[in-house]
């Protein structure tokens, strides 16, 4: 069977129930869909067809004996067992596919419903959401394969994770959990530390130290990501203000998720601070963070350019390239993504790669930020290549503020010292040991 998972869902005015009834403490969530269901209600008409699911939410009901069972949509039945009943499901759920004749009431039809069923089976107490969404994505890996499929959900499963962090995020936000760590950027020619990159982190009072790729995502779909782009450059705007009082100015650049480029009360805000405080703020932007409304996105990015704040393209290479969008970005500078970068002297594609996008950005007035530079063979060669600034675990690891003034104290002493070697490289153990 091939077909994909795609249950209709029902009208806002129906009757059905939804997914949203599975009790909590229940053990296992299965779901049940009818393959072809549009090709059966064609047959025999809505009513009869109707009645070939309540049939079939009968048997079910007879089989797994299900704490709850429901059709949530035309197609598909969902059931919540408890754990005594788990075995039952896992036997029953195959015992039941893949086609399941049905008598139709008043007539001598009879309906053959091609069945994939999936279940999600919690090995501790589970959260009914996550118990849904994963046999979801069973369902649909079912649908795929064919057949039946049974996973099992553990507490720490990433979609225990993902629906807990989702949860504590508000939170987080309002007891403000996060902290900000700096990496340096160093103009290769100049020698000096040109600028640095702010990268939050996520102190968690249970799980610990929880890093920006394990939550962004869940933030900016949430919407949470709005409170927590503008803590950050209330947070890096103060510890600007530290650097400079010890006689350290240095631009510093946040990352901003895509959907905010087209939130005019984020650009509104975050520009606000910037005007009053009279920061030296860069934004890194991706191309693909532009591409669903870039009229709206350039706009509020040559309002942000219009008030000095510096825009950097981040990730380059890693995503959706459009040269008409690149031509249009109001952006001073090009990071390269790291990918190209960590295995430029290994790789023989990624030097062509690397070379070309330089000479590209070169070509439109942008200057290049190599990223995830480890190693001296690659800031050698990105040097020769033109690339005007490097990053990286060489350079230096992400720092705390405080480790930040060190670094930048240190490198000033040791860059006063003219005959010395260029002393910005670290072996790369010491950073990531560091
Ligand atoms: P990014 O913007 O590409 O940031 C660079 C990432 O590469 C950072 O990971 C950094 O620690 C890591 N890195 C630095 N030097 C090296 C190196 O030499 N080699 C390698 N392999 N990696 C290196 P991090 O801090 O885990 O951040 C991951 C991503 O999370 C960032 O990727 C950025 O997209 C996002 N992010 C971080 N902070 C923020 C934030 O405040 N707001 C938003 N929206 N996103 C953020
Ligand atoms: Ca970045
Ligand atoms: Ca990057």
């Amino acid at each position: 069977m091939t077909s994909e998972y795609r249950p209709l869902l029902p009208q806002a005015d129906s009757e059905l129930p939804t997914a949203q009834m599975v009790a909590p403490g229940c053990s296992a969530v299965a779901l049940c869909v009818v393959t072809n269901f549009k090709i059966l209600r064609r047959q025999f008409g809505l009513e009869r067809w109707q009645s070939c699911m309540n049939a079939l939410v009968d048997h079910l009901r007879d089989v797994v004996v299900p704490t709850s069972i429901v059709q949530i949509a035309p197609d598909c039945v969902e059931l919540a067992v408890n754990s005594e009943s788990v075995e039952i499901l896992r036997e029953r759920l195959e015992s039941v596919g893949p086609t399941w004749v049905v008598h139709l009431p008043d007539s001598n039809l009879a309906a053959s419903l091609n069945l994939v069923s999936a279940a999600a089976v919690a090995t501790d107490d589970g959260d009914p959401l996550a118990l849904v969404e994963q046999a979801e994505s069973a369902l649909a890996d079912a649908c795929r394969g064919g057949g039946t499929v049974v996973v099992s959900v553990k507490p720490d499963s990433q979609a225990f994770e993902e629906i807990s962090l989702l949860r504590d995020l508000p939170v987080a936000v309002a007891q403000e959990e996060f902290f900000v760590l700096y990496q340096p950027k160093i103009h290769v020619r100049e020698r000096r530390v040109s600028s640095a990159e702010a990268l939050i982190r996520w102190l968690h009072p249970k799980h610990g130290l929880i890093m920006p790729d394990s939550f962004i995502g869940l933030a900016d779909e949430s919407g949470d990501i709005l409170e927590i782009a503008l803590w950050t450059l209330r947070r890096v705007i103060a510890d600007q203000q530290i650097l400079a009082a010890q006689d350290h100015p240095l631009r510093i650049f946040i990352n901003i998720s895509g959907r905010l480029l087209t939130d005019n009360g984020f650009i509104e805000a975050a520009c606000e601070l910037v005007r009053e405080s009279g920061a030296q703020i860069g934004f890194e932007i991706t191309e693909t963070s532009v591409i669903h409304d870039p009229d709206q996105a350039i706009a509020n990015l040559e309002r942000c350019a219009a008030i000095g704040i510096t825009l950097a393209i981040d990730d380059y290479g890693s995503g959706l390239s459009s040269l008409s969008y690149l031509k249009r970005l109001p952006a001073s500078e090009l990071k390269i993504d790291k990918q190209f970068v960590t295995q430029l002297t290994s790789s023989h594609r990624d030097p062509l790669i690397v070379r070309s996008t330089i000479d590209l950005a070169h070509a439109l007035d942008m200057e290049v930020t190599a990223e995830g530079v480890e190693t001296p063979a690659a800031l050698a060669l990105l040097t020769v290549m033109g690339c005007e600034m490097v990053q990286g675990y060489l350079i230096s690891a992400p720092l705390r503020l405080e480790a930040l003034t060190a670094y930048l104290e240190d490198y000033r002493f040791e860059t006063l010292q003219a005959d010395m070697a260029p002393t910005i490289i670290r072996p790369a153990s010491f950073w990531k040991s560091a």
